[in-house]
């Protein structure tokens, strides 16, 4: 039975594909899809899938030269397990030559995107869309916020715009493809006219970044009564949003909060929650997802943790294959409370090993760890956690902004960082010792928001 619009979508794309695509109705052996189950999606990604690997093979050097030494013939693929037979590509490939992976001239790049990876100081990266990649993001992008929007709805994008194809004016355009009202508010605001915004404007749904809608979130319930602002959704995007957060966001606002799952180098739109906010359905007209094992690159089955590997399965411009994100999560085996029934999902992102730092013996911190422990605090806004070395031990200090500067405060986040598992371990081991809790005041991290790096190693200055 479909129930969510991203399933009726994903259907009718496909019945429109079958009308259209004489090579799609020879490869699956159908004249008509009446019903569409499971299985008829898997065909459907394994017909785009070598599509896109012999397009990739055909137009891309770093592709060709790769499947070329490997000695993978697209045409082998026959199943979507098969794609296990194809070597990964991994971020620092694309650090090293963007050019490489171009299946389009010049002429032909409608948009280019240059990024470091979020939340680390990693190397940039150089991505690039045609228009045609820009039509099937911002279809995507609309389709994924009919989620929490409806026809007709305000949406209030507070991004950073100004840009041509910015993310704000990209989701712009994917949310008036689904006849809902887009306004891009300017995020230099300070909180008090992020406020005035919202009144000015009667928003039906507030979309932005995890931080910096927090921030100005816990800022303004100071002065105003939020729930009395008639939001029927918050939507939030880049950067993980701990349940604790969650449920704060949910209070202030009197509204569900809805969370996406996307990277810079998928154009961000990859996956989003539904109703039951228990994972995100992914675009499979777009992406083929895969989890693996991070040591060994096995592939693991639904519901066990390990890396999320995605392949393009649409892109002109810059196609990536078997593509590492260093993100953490599982697909998940049980149906969707949505009633959706072809529909895969992704589960909650636990860390991405991009932004994991390993301190002691090999106990590996993150900002999800931190997020989980510090936010459950009411009063804590953001954090940094500094690792330092000193005779022999890894130094943590972590900075607290608070709204509010109270002992008990200090007491409640000490507590709570010594039971953390990992940091209680690495304590115990002697190699790692805490240097102090620091509690700072509001605003002081708030220049930081764009580039949010919660937890800085500083030890990488000496050890080159
Ligand atoms: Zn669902």
């Amino acid at each position: 039975m479909e129930t969510i619009f991203l399933e009726r979508w994903l259907h009718n794309l496909m019945r429109e594909t079958l009308k259209d695509d004489g090579e799609y109705r020879q490869f699956i052996g159908k004249d008509s899809l009446a019903e569409i189950t499971s299985s008829d999606v898997q065909d459907f990604q394994l017909y785009k899938l070598k599509k896109i690997l012999n397009y990739a093979y055909d137009k891309s050097p770093f592709y060709h030269d790769l499947f070329t030494r490997d000695r993978v013939n697209p045409n082998d693929i026959l199943s979507l397990g098969a794609l296990a037979t194809v070597p990964f590509t991994d971020p620092s490939y694309i650090s090293k030559n963007p050019y490489d992976f171009s299946c389009v001239s010049l002429g032909e790049i409608a948009r280019s995107t240059v990024f470091s990876t979020s939340g680390t100081a990693g190397p940039w990266k150089k991505v690039f869309w045609t228009k045609g990649d820009l039509e099937t993001i911002t279809d995507f992008m609309g389709v994924g916020m009919k989620s929490c929007v409806a026809s007709d709805d305000v949406v209030l994008i507070m991004l950073r715009s100004g840009r041509p194809n910015s993310c704000a004016e990209l989701l712009a355009k994917g949310l008036e493809k689904v006849d809902a009202f887009p306004i891009i508010s300017d995020i230099s605001l300070d909180t008090e006219e992020h406020i005035r915004a919202i009144k000015e404007h009667r928003p039906d749904v507030l979309f932005g970044r995890t931080a910096s809608l927090y921030r100005m979130s816990k800022e303004a319930r100071e002065k105003h009564d939020l729930t009395r602002l008639g939001l029927k959704a918050v939507f939030v995007t880049s950067g993980y949003l701990s349940e604790t957060m969650r449920k704060e966001l949910e209070d202030i606002w009197d509204c569900p909060v809805f969370v996406h799952y996307g990277l810079n180098e998928m154009g961000m739109a990859v996956a989003v929650e539904c109703e039951a906010h228990q994972g995100y359905h992914y675009d499979q007209a777009d992406f083929l997802v895969e989890v693996v094992d991070p040591r060994t690159g096995a592939t693991l089955g639904n519901d066990m943790r390990g890396e999320l590997v995605i392949t393009t399965l649409s892109r002109e411009a810059m196609p990536l294959i078997r593509y590492r994100t260093k993100d953490i999560s599982c697909l998940l085996g049980s149906p969707c409370e949505c009633g959706s029934s072809t529909l895969q999902r992704i589960g909650k992102i636990i860390k991405n090993l991009g932004t994991t730092v390993k301190i002691g013996e090999d106990v590996d911190i993150f900002p999800s760890l931190f997020d989980e422990l510090l936010y459950p605090c009411s009063n804590v806004i953001d954090y940094r956690v500094l690792v330092s070395r000193m005779d022999d031990k890894d130094i943590l200090t972590i900075r607290v902004e608070v709204n509010r500067l109270s002992d008990e405060d200090c007491r409640t986040i000490n507590e709570a960082i010594l039971r953390a598992e990992p940091i209680k371990r690495s304590l115990e081991s002697g190699k790692v010792a805490l240097s102090r809790i620091e509690l700072v005041n509001q605003g002081e991290f708030a220049s930081f928001i764009r580039t949010r790096r919660p937890i800085i190693d500083e030890r990488t200055h000496f050890h080159g």
